[in-house]
This record gives C-alpha cells, structure tokens and sequence, in this order.
C-alpha cells in the first residue's frame, strides 16, 4: 500500500469524458489499496481565457485580483474530479490550495510556497478518501489568495508529495514521458528513461515545458524523485531524480526551443562602471525578468548591451532602456521581435568537448544565422530568426544523433 500524488494537467482533465477517464484511473489505484492524494491543472484553455477576460476589462489588471479569478479555473476541476470520483461509487474530497494548507509569500501570480500544513489532507487520507488538491493556489498568512506562476500545478504536486512523504509522484500529461525535444517540434524525438534534475531543470528554463521550471527546482532541493507519464496510456514514464554516474554518457540530453523572444539592444553606452548595474536594477524593479545579456568588447569608450526578453515586456523594457540610455547618454535603443532561443542540455557537456562545434556546424549546414551565444556548464543556447526554430531544432536533433540512440 503506497502514498502517492499525482498531477493531472490541464488536456489531461480538458472535458467531462477525461474528468471521467481521470476518475477511472484514480479509482483504480484507490481500489489496490494505495492512498491517493490527486492534483488537478484547470481544463485547457481555462487559464488563458481567464487572463483574457481580464485583460478585456482591464488593460492592466492588478495582480490580487488576477489570482483570485485565476484560482477559479482549478477550482472547478478539483470539485467535478470529486464528483466524477464519487459516481464510480469512491469516497473522495476536493481541497483548495488554502485547505491543503499552501502557504506562499505575498507575490501575486508569481507566489512562492513558503510552507504546507497538510494535517486536512492527512485527515482525509485517513478517513479513506482521495484528495483532490487544486493544483497553483496557495495562501499568504494574511489570508490572501495566490497563484504559483504558469504551469504551477507541477510544483503543487511536488511540495505535497514532500510535505506528506509520498512514496510516489507521477505528473499525468499529454505525452508519455520527457522527450529528446518537444514532440510537436521535432516528431522522431524520442523519449528519456532517466534523466537529472539538473537536466531536467535546464530543458524546462529552456522551453521544455513539459515540466515547469520551479517544480524541478523544488524537486531537487527537497529530493522528490518524480515520474512524467500519460493520463492516456500506461506506458512507463520518464523518471526524474538526482544525477548517477551512468548519465554522464550521454553528452546530449535534449534540444529545448523557446519562441516569442525578443531582443533589445542599446549601442554607445557609455563603458564606465555602474550602468549596467542600474540599468538592470531599474528594469528588475519594473518587474521584466531578463534572460541573456551580452555585453560587446569596448571600443573608444563606448559599448553595446543587448539583453533577451519574453517579447510581452518588450514595452516595459523598452520604457525603462530609454530612460537609462538618456542619463547616460548612449546612442540608441534597438528592439528586435520574431528571435527564438535554441538550447542543448546534458551533463555529459562537463566532461566531453566539441559540443559548441558540432551545433553551430549543424545551423550553419541549414543556413541559419547565430545572432547571440550564451553557455552554461551544461546548456548552450543560441538565439536565431524564430521563422527557422523548427528547422533548427530538427537539425540539431539529428545532429546529436537523439532520434536513435536509447536515453538511459
Ligand atoms: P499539462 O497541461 O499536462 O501540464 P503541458 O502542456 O504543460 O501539459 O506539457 C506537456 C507538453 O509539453 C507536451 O504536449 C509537449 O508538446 C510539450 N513539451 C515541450 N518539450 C517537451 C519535451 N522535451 N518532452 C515532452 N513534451 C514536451
Ligand atoms: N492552470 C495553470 C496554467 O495554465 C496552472 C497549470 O496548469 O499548471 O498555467
Ligand atoms: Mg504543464
């Protein structure tokens, strides 16, 4: 008899005949005996059309009420899972993130978990019942609703799955495990059996959305051993846990694509110290978060920056450059859409060389140009024309061999 969490995500629960197919599977585990503690995403498509009610009513709507009307997407599938469980005749209960005792700190629509006090989801655990937890919600101290950042229904499940001790976490989907790359992106990818949390942490800061970032990050530092698997099938997952000797292997562990990515550049900035300092304080405090940045080499005093945005804050960004690039006199500010970034992770890069050779060897046989390079210890990403990211992806797939060789 185990103690297991699972997700279930948003296509997973998308309408009444999956909320149903969810129930079958849960009631299944229930009746081998095994305690359930189940997460649910909103149906598909909710959260977006939520934000984009908001944004019909407001232009820029404050971020507590986001939350409070993000909240509800998840709310409606906790309670309808519970009722869908209770017609295959399972006693079951639906908890909100407050009820199941998420606490967060005050940042709405980006909240972090500070603590949980699972003694309701004990409770009904032993009383016999699933629980159902609505997946990215939580609760301030203050009694604040608050939302865990997009795709947050990962991390719930993880941090439970900590907090009560789960034997087991499985994080339900639409694909059957982590693939070498995104399967709609590059259809012969194939899928990882294992792999680390530090790979696994990089593919999805990378684009990888299969899991999302925080959720992995969370699963290392408390060590959740967790496995992604299909609401569809039964087919063994990918499992994602701390790194073995055996992984180092494998040089490449999968390509990661990032589009809607634009750039900014501001040219003749004057090369003193401080600027950069304030230039990225200020645009920190608008509440942009900043990829890669570059700095040029200096020539008769003057540099280039150019930094990577998620394209929503090019407006934001823009604002705040410009009036950085005024005080200190620069020459101008440049903003470039339609970018996408490109990545390969895999640790097996700390102890094999050539990997940076091998990828621009690949772009450059499809004659695609590199426009910024940026590595890591286990990661090179390279922003190229968005237009050619599927191609790219692609090529760099078959370059790396991931199409055919097993991922252990
Ligand atoms: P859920 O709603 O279950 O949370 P998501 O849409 O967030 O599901 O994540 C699943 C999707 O992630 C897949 O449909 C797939 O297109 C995408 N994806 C991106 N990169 C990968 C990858 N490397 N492996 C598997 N799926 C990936
Ligand atoms: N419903 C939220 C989102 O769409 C959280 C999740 O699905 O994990 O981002
Ligand atoms: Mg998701």
């Amino acid at each position: 008899m185990a103690l297991i969490v699972q997700k279930y995500g948003g296509t997973s629960v998308g309408n009444p005949e999956r909320i149903r197919n969810v129930a079958d599977r849960v009631a299944e585990w229930h009746r081998r005996g095994d305690r359930i503690v189940t997460v649910v995403s909103a149906m598909s498509g909710v959260t977006d059309s939520l934000i984009k009610l908001a944004r019909e009513v407001c232009e820029e709507p404050a971020e507590r009420e986001m939350d409070v009307l993000l909240a509800t997407g998840e709310q409606t599938t906790i309670s309808l899972l519970a009722m869908a469980l209770h017609s295959v005749g399972i006693p079951a209960v639906s908890l909100t993130g407050a009820q199941a005792g998420i606490v967060t700190d005050g940042r709405h629509t980006k909240a972090k978990i500070a603590n949980i006090t699972p003694g309701q989801v004990r409770k009904h655990l032993d009383n016999g019942e699933v629980v159902i937890v609505a997946g990215f919600q939580g609760q301030t101290m203050e009694g604040q609703i608050t939302t865990l950042g997009r795709g947050g229904s990962d991390l719930t499940a993880i941090a439970i799955a900590a907090a009560i001790k789960a034997d087991v976490c499985q994080i339900y989907t639409d694909v059957d495990g982590v693939y070498t790359a995104d399967p709609r992106i590059v259809p012969n990818a194939t899928k990882i059996q294992e792999i680390s949390y530090d790979e696994m942490l990089e593919m999805a800061g990378a684009g990888s959305k299969v899991m999302q970032a925080r959720s992995v990050e969370f699963a290392k530092k408390f060590n959740v051993k967790f496995e992604v698997r299909s609401s569809f099938n039964n087919n063994p997952g990918t499992i994602v846990k701390e790194e073995t000797k055996s992984m180092e292997h494998v040089v490449v562990r999968g390509v990661s694509v990032e589009k809607n990515q634009a750039k900014v550049t501001i040219s003749g900035v004057p090369d003193q110290p401080g600027i950069a300092a304030r230039l990225f304080q200020t645009i920190a405090q608008a509440g942009v978060n900043v990829d890669m940045i570059v700095q040029n080499v200096s020539q008769s005093g003057e540099t280039d920056i150019t930094f990577t945005l998620h394209k929503d804050d090019v407006k934001k960004a823009h604002k705040v450059a410009a009036s950085i690039s005024e005080l200190s006199a620069a020459r101008a500010v440049t903003v470039q859409e339609g970018i996408a970034k490109l990545s390969v992770v895999g640790i097996g890069m700390r102890s094999h060389s050539g990997v940076a050779s091998s990828l621009f060897a690949a772009l450059s046989a499809q004659g695609i140009n590199i426009q910024m390079i940026s590595t890591s210890e286990i990661k090179i990403t390279v922003v190229i024309d968005e237009a050619r990211a599927a191609a790219a992806a692609q090529a760099v797939h078959d370059q790396f061999g991931l199409n055919i060789t097993p991922q252990g």
